[in-house]
């Protein structure tokens, strides 16, 4: 009897381990899966996993994580293993026909051919419906691993032949042990990181290797409260500026609903833990300024032209619209020694 719980090595997302591990002993494999949660969640690791446990050589567990088929597969190179991600900004529809013709031979050398679509939320309506021949008509041996930031956009039919596995944020203080136990950082910067991630261990364990992690959020930061006290005049300008980039500003937006969401959350109660402590100050002063209702249309502004960004909608409009949509309030600065 083959163990497929013991050794995947994720932090977090036991469920949904624990899931596959229980369709694995049944022999019950989907030939789709969609796995989804926000950026820095654990999607690509989960799904290299769940693919390390479908053509690992152990006889006892799987993934073991040492045989030649599971480090081949942690490196990204093993021949029935694919990871397939928009090149530029989308994924395209030729993408998919390559896939295609791949997903026609037989596995080389494991017993099933997998392919990781990453960020498929990125992926074109040509690519998707491409995709849709494939979800259809299954090849015998191919297991398709779909990771999404977000399912909204996907068509219904996408979806609905998927099954889907949406991972949630972690408990901080199991970031915050991830990085001090297996990336060795030291307990201050890691209880720090951990809360900035939100339960993200991806983004946490990139803030740490990569100190322009850090400074962009900071600048990110900047821009949204500096944006609070402009003009409209200074709105359209900032929306030009910040619109250029759309991988850039998908990941601005995403820290942005952070913000707001910390923002309701310290209007609605004074015990809530928030995600960007280091800006207390200055989000104390939106939670006792701004009416609740705002906030809500602020929060849902953002996501709104997040979900925008994956669609035919011109960004730099919607962008405009958002900034519009900001309350409007100068903000004190934070006293001394204190950041935000
Ligand atoms: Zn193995």
């Amino acid at each position: 009897m083959i163990d497929y719980t013991a050794d995947w090595q994720i932090t977090g997302h036991a469920w949904a381990v624990r899931h596959i591990a229980r369709s694995l002993s049944n022999d019950r494999i989907r030939h789709a899966y969609l796995i989804s949660g926000p950026a820095g969640i654990g999607k690509t690791t989960f799904a290299r996993n769940f693919a390390m446990a479908m053509n690992c050589l152990s006889k006892e567990k799987r993934p073991c994580g040492v045989c030649r088929a599971c480090q081949l597969i942690r490196e990204d190179h093993h021949a029935d293993v694919n990871i397939i991600q928009g090149e530029g900004e989308r994924l395209k529809v030729d993408q998919v026909r390559a896939l295609q013709a791949q997903l026609s031979m037989r596995p080389v050398e494991g017993r099933y051919r997998v392919v990781i679509l990453r960020r498929f939320h990125t992926a074109t309506a040509e690519a998707m419906d491409a995709l849709l021949k494939t979800l259809e008509e299954p090849a015998p041996a191919v297991l398709l691993l779909l990771t999404a930031d977000t399912t909204d956009n996907l068509l219904p039919t996408i979806r609905s032949r998927c099954q889907p596995i949406n991972l949630r944020l972690l408990p901080v203080p199991l970031v915050r042990k991830l990085l001090e136990e297996q990336h060795l950082i030291k307990p201050e910067q890691a209880a720090l990181l951990a809360a900035l991630s939100g339960g993200r261990p991806g983004w946490a364990v990139r803030a740490a290797g990569d100190e322009t992690v850090l400074g962009k959020r900071s600048e990110w930061l900047k821009q949204l409260e500096d944006a609070l006290s402009m003009s409209r005049v200074g709105r359209f300008g900032l929306a030009e500026q910040i619109s250029k980039d759309k991988d850039t500003l998908r990941q601005m937006l995403e820290l942005w609903q952070s913000y707001w969401r910390d923002a309701l959350h310290m209007a609605n109660t004074t015990v809530t833990p928030i995600t960007n402590r280091d800006h207390d100050h200055a989000l104390r002063q939106i939670a006792t300024k701004v009416q609740v209702d705002d906030i809500l249309k602020a929060l849902n502004a953002v996501q709104r032209t997040a979900k925008y960004l994956d669609e035919n909608v011109n960004t730099r409009l919607s962008v405009e619209v958002l900034l519009l949509d900001l309350p409007r309030l100068r903000l004190n600065p934070a006293p001394p020694g204190m950041v935000g």
